[in-house]
């Protein structure tokens, strides 16, 4: 987000954990805590796509969650165009009808009410929340996006639990693309579908988008995928249950700067999620090198929960242990995010940036690239 863009979320210092057995044990302090998010902090600009990539277990879930009210955090803020999202009822009808999280998450233990039946979950929300706008509303508008995003009209008359993970899916987002709202929060929303059905999915998001101005913030553990969806706005890798880099796309994808995004990338050599032909010649080229790749020393996957407990419990950078480059500041201080002075030059010395190249879109939480 640039300065002069207004803030449309603001996430501020959040923290969030939860007690090991996920039952109530943790809250009379009878199980220990595990810690999801470690103080996250940044924000969206009204219509901006950002991505949000991070392994399994690196907070990004418990950060969507939060973001869209469905839980509270322990510490720290939500602000969503101005209002707090605090996760309860409280909560205004403009912040449910403008703020929407998709995720097959959400119709989870829905049982098999006619309350609950698919046509239910869609001329309820629309008639409760229809679109602030002149625009069209009201079932036929509903009806067409349940079209649009691949869903048969005898899908209407069935139960959300009847339904696959893939279509569970493309319910999820008609639900919040028929709102046009102005925020979607959007956690992996296409890990369901078929690889040919994919870009569809994506490009009817991404028109939504143009077309009525909705930011996204789009959550994957999939760098091809962000990188499909995000196109040359920003990308946020989480790690430990923090932000350790904020960047614009390409120059993510091209040349990133933290340790951790190095690898993260170059570790991703499995098959891409998306047709060949959706995919930039510059990412075909990045998928052939990490197949050279393959055998990479360090497994992101296998190293993010360990680092979320040494998050919370040791000073010091979180991703010490298997860092490449670190040195001797980083177990002894946690480094923040701050906007990128300093780079790696070929020869491997770190080098400050010329003021003329500082671009404030571009932080990292890494001592190597930030000046404290
Ligand atoms: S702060 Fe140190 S340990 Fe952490 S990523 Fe940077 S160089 Fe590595």
């Amino acid at each position: 987000m640039t300065e002069n863009n207004k803030a449309l979320l603001e996430v501020n210092k959040v923290f969030k954990a939860y007690s090991e057995d996920g039952g109530l044990l943790g809250l009379f302090g009878g199980s220990k805590r595990i810690p999801a998010l470690n103080g996250v902090s940044f924000s969206l600009a009204e219509g901006e796509i950002m991505g949000l990539i991070g392994e399994s277990g690196s907070g990004k879930s418990a950060l969507a969650r939060i973001i869209t009210g469905q839980e509270k955090a322990d510490q720290g803020k939500v602000i969503f165009a101005g209002k707090p999202v605090t996760g309860t009822d409280l909560d205004t009808s403009a912040i449910k009808r403008n703020l929407r999280y998709v995720s097959e998450e959400i119709f989870t233990g829905l049982i098999n009410d006619p309350k609950n039946k698919v046509q239910r979950l869609i001329y309820d929300l629309i008639s409760r929340y229809p679109p602030a706008d002149s625009g069209p509303s009201g079932k036929t508008w509903a009806d067409e996006v349940f079209a649009r995003v691949g869903l048969k009209p005898e899908y209407m008359e069935r139960f959300p639990n009847q339904l696959s993970g893939g279509e569970k899916q493309r319910l999820a987002i008609a639900r919040a693309l028929m709102l046009r709202p102005r925020l979607i929060v959007a956690d992996e929303p296409v890990s369901g579908l078929d690889v040919s059905n994919r870009t569809t999915i994506l490009n009817l998001m991404k028109q939504f988008g143009r077309q009525y101005g909705t930011a996204y913030l789009f959550i994957s553990q999939d760098p091809a995928i962000v990188r499909y969806f995000v196109g040359e706005g920003r990308c946020a890798i989480m790690f430990a249950g923090r932000i350790i880099e904020i960047v614009p796309s390409n120059q993510l994808f091209d040349h990133p700067t933290h340790p951790y995004a190095r690898i993260l990338l170059k570790s991703t050599t499995a098959p891409s999620p998306l047709p060949a032909g959706a995919l930039e010649p510059a990412e075909l080229l990045r998928q052939e090198e990490n197949q050279r790749l393959a055998q990479a020393n360090i497994v992101p996957q296998e190293i993010s929960l360990q680092a979320n407990e040494i998050a919370a419990t040791k000073p010091g950078c979180p991703f010490y242990n298997w860092c490449p480059e670190r040195f001797e500041r980083c177990p002894q201080e946690t480094p923040p995010l701050l906007t990128v002075t300093k780079r790696r030059a070929s020869d491997g010395q770190i080098v400050p940036l010329p003021p003329n190249e500082i671009n404030p879109n571009h932080q990292a939480a890494c001592f190597h690239y930030i000046e404290l």
